[in-house]
């Protein structure tokens, strides 16, 4: 019997039946030509998805993590310096894997919740010369959505490469690259792309793909050197097979069912859903007078909720009695306000149901905890928020 628990955290999520299919169908070689057909098809359908059109794109097994040590490695070479903008924990984790290929990073920090301005950004960029300027577009560990357009826009005026990490936005939160201008947008499979964990993303657009092209050290990470993966992906793209080192052939196999699915929704009709539900999950947490970690409405993340729990319960308290009630909601990350608040997921497939399933689940858990509110105000808020946006 199916567990009917829904996966409500930024990161694995809840995925289609078609996708896990794909993970349980019977493993072919990596040079079956189906295999080819669809590693081939995934890397065209990436640039869609990324709106890269001129990017290229890599498909490596591993985590996020990996997919940020593919932009690090690739694009910094000893002495180069690096700006981060840090809104939190991965703004930290990236600082850390710069300096380990040897940048000099300088941290553009922000108050738990807070952005960065532009005019901050503007004048950090003014007062040295940086290779390359990284960006967590949504900061898992506090819900904060960056302005990826207008930090692409300063990095086109002050001749910045812009690495966006877009591990908790791709494919949920509206992101253009090619468009906007960023250079590098990266991402882990378990996130808003909707495939179970396991595959590093990333799409280099030309410039940095420039960049790496003239360094003049060797990539100080053998198996996230582009130089070993190029030819792999351009030979798949190509419809040959290739090996440098195995894929993650049931996961690219379920990457390529699960692109098609986003690509058949559209982009923007993707990226509307995911402003409703976002919508819709932030106006229950109003109506059950619960604050939010963002410091401002407009810094809330779509793909995301982080609220703050009421005086009085804990994390500990709460979150199994929402889990008991059918939801899995995840705890803080962020080391400051670890106690202080909780995150709800609401990516990929997710639909209204689910999340007005997760509200029900979260009500139920609060009242558990002897929280005292109004039963039903989460639920019907978010049905009148939902319906706003027809
Ligand atoms: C989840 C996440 C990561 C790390 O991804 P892993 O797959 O856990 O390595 C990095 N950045 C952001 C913004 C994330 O949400």
């Amino acid at each position: 019997m199916k567990d009917r628990t829904l996966l409500m955290i930024p990161g694995p999520i809840e995925f289609e039946p078609a996708v896990l299919a794909a993970m349980g169908a019977p493993t072919t070689s990596h040079l079956d030509p189906g295999f080819v057909e669809a590693f081939g098809q995934a890397l065209e359908r990436l640039r869609q998805v990324f709106l890269c059109p001129d990017g290229q794109p890599f498909i490596v097994a591993g985590s996020g993590t990996l997919a940020m040590d593919l932009a690090g490695a690739n694009l910094i070479e000893p002495g180069d310096r690096a700006l981060v903008i840090n809104t939190g924990f991965f703004g930290d984790r990236f600082g850390a894997l710069l300096e380990r290929y040897g940048a000099g990073v300088t941290h553009l920090r922000a108050p738990v919740g807070g952005l960065p301005t532009l005019e901050e950004v503007e004048r950090a960029l003014k007062g040295a010369s940086f290779k390359l300027m990284t960006v967590t577009h949504v900061d898992t560990s506090t819900g904060v959505v960056a302005d990826v357009k207008g930090l692409a826009a300063l990095a086109r005026r002050y001749d910045v490469l812009l690495v966006v990490d877009g591990v908790c936005s791709v494919a949920g939160e509206e992101l253009r690259m090619t468009e906007w201008g960023v250079d590098v947008a990266l991402t882990a499979s378990q996130k808003a792309i909707s495939v179970p964990p396991g595959l590093a993303l990333l799409v280099a657009g030309p410039r940095a793909m420039e960049a790496f092209r003239r360094r003049k050290t060797p990539v100080a990470n053998y198996y996230a050197d582009w130089g070993n993966w190029l030819p792999i992906m351009e030979a798949y793209e190509a419809r040959r097979p290739s090996y440098f080192a195995t894929p993650a052939v049931n996961l690219v196999w379920a990457l390529n069912v699960s692109l098609g699915q986003i690509l058949e929704e559209g982009m923007e009709a993707r990226f509307a859903r995911h402003r409703a539900l976002s919508r819709a999950c932030k106006a229950a947490i109003a109506a059950l007078g619960l604050e939010q970690v963002p410091l401002k409405p407009e810094y809330a993340a779509h793909t995301m909720t982080a609220p703050r729990y009421p005086a009085g319960v804990t994390g500990a308290d709460l979150l199994p009695r929402v889990k008991a009630a059918g939801a899995v909601l995840a705890g803080g990350l962020h080391p400051e306000i670890k106690a202080e608040y909780f995150r709800i997921g609401h990516m990929g497939p997710t639909k209204l149901g689910d999340l007005l399933a997760t509200i029900g689940a979260l009500e139920a858990g609060l009242a558990a905890c002897g929280y005292t509110f109004e039963k039903g105000a989460g639920v019907a808020a978010a049905m009148a928020a939902w319906d706003e946006q027809g």
